[in-house]
């Protein structure tokens, strides 16, 4: 069932422009291979729309947070390499196995179940069911083995007999910072690392850190939110193509009067007569509460601030510069994208694009452009 018919805002989703920024990560990682990361569904915007998406455009390899988003995911990519960067959960490995999917692996614990798993006679008979990915930690102090636990698999290799090793792999801590002392730091542990264990392919760069140049690019790089059209690179213009936009049509507009006020808490008092109209969309649809006085739309090309409080369903703009033909009921406001860069919405709520566009609801009317045709 459609409950989004008459939502009366729309996200749009533009699945060619994804493309194109994979491409141009790929190219950017001159000769090492570009996955696609789409965990927590994509960063929101449906795995399963994303990655077939990527899939076309030429991308194999994929990486998930969950066992179960990569069954999923399994669902629709029947050829793909789909990797889980959160580990191997307890008795899990016949899934992984059946489904397919490569592990990555983060503790000795880890290592010593899929090693068991892949010494079976069950995984010996079915080739490609034994590769897995160590994932060691250069300093994020989070997932994957410390540099001590490398050490001691390094002196005793035979916890390793019988698993393939895909990938060697680390993740950045501050790769949107090129200046930040810590990506010197990581790699440089990442190449001491890395020299301790099984000759593999290795991969060290997120989206930001295809950007630090080719000594982070390695064999494999796992862009995750550039990919969305969020900028890996801030401070700089974004080198990515927009992808998401949300749009919502004016429900309602009134002329308020000096002194009058608007919404929830009557946190916007009127500075003088002035006009406001009221577009659906709330925090129930992810559009953050913080953004209340604080954002912005765009209508009919002119930026107009949000006044008063973001309601569960509703916001409130003031149109008071705009002609009254040009700010309507039914007039489309674009409320992210469209001029409205998804990491300054993000940061006038004090949050990052990441974090805004996998909050983005499920109420509102998706729309795909582009990619692959609807399933
Ligand atoms: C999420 C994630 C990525 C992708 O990061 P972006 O900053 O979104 O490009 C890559 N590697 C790991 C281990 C991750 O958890």
């Amino acid at each position: 069932m459609d409950g989004t018919r008459h939502a009366g805002a729309v996200l749009d989703i533009d699945l060619d422009a994804l493309a194109e920024n994979w491409r141009r990560l790929a190219a950017r990682a001159d000769g090492a291979v570009c996955a696609g990361v789409v965990k927590a569904n994509g960063y929101g915007l449906d795995a399963g729309r994303v990655a077939p998406a990527l899939a076309a455009a030429g991308c194999r390899n994929f990486f998930v947070a969950t066992l179960d988003e990569a069954i999923s995911l399994r669902a629709v990519l029947a050829e793909a390499e789909i990797h889980v960067l959160n580990g191997l959960p307890p008795g899990s490995a016949s899934e992984f196995r059946a489904h397919g999917l490569i592990p990555v692996l983060n503790q000795l614990g880890e290592i010593d179940s899929w090693g068991a798993h892949a010494r079976s006679a069950r995984a010996e008979r079915a080739p490609g069911t034994r590769r897995a990915v160590l994932h060691v930690d250069t300093g994020m102090n989070r997932l994957g083995l410390p540099a001590a636990e490398v050490e001691r698999l390094a002196e005793d290799p035979g916890r390793l007999a019988g698993i393939e090793v895909a990938l060697v792999m680390s993740h950045l801590a501050c790769a949107e910072e090129p200046e930040h002392d810590m990506n010197a730091r990581q790699l440089a542990r990442f190449e001491r690392l890395r020299a301790l264990l099984p000759a593999a392919p290795a991969s060290l760069a997120n989206s930001s850190g295809i950007f630090l140049g080719r000594g982070y690019h390695f064999d494999m790089v796992r862009p995750g939110a550039a990919l969305y059209g969020i900028n890996p690179t801030p401070g700089v213009p974004n080198p990515m193509a927009e992808v998401v936009r949300l749009r919502a049509n004016i429900l309602q507009v009134r002329d308020i009067a000096e002194g009058e006020s608007v919404g929830y808490g009557a946190a916007h008092r009127a500075a003088g007569p002035g006009r406001i109209a009221t577009v659906p969309v709330g925090y129930a649809d992810g559009y953050l509460r913080a953004l209340s006085q604080r954002g912005f739309g765009m209508v009919a090309g002119v930026r107009v601030p949000i006044v008063g409080r973001v309601s569960m369903d509703l916001v409130t703009l003031d149109v008071s510069r705009l002609p009254a033909e040009q700010a309507r009921p039914g007039t489309p406001v674009d409320l992210v994208g469209g001029g409205l860069d998804i990491d300054e919405v993000a940061e006038l709520a004090g949050t990052i694009g990441y974090e805004l566009l996998v909050r983005l609801g499920r109420r509102f009317r998706r729309v795909y452009r582009g990619g692959e045709s609807p399933r």
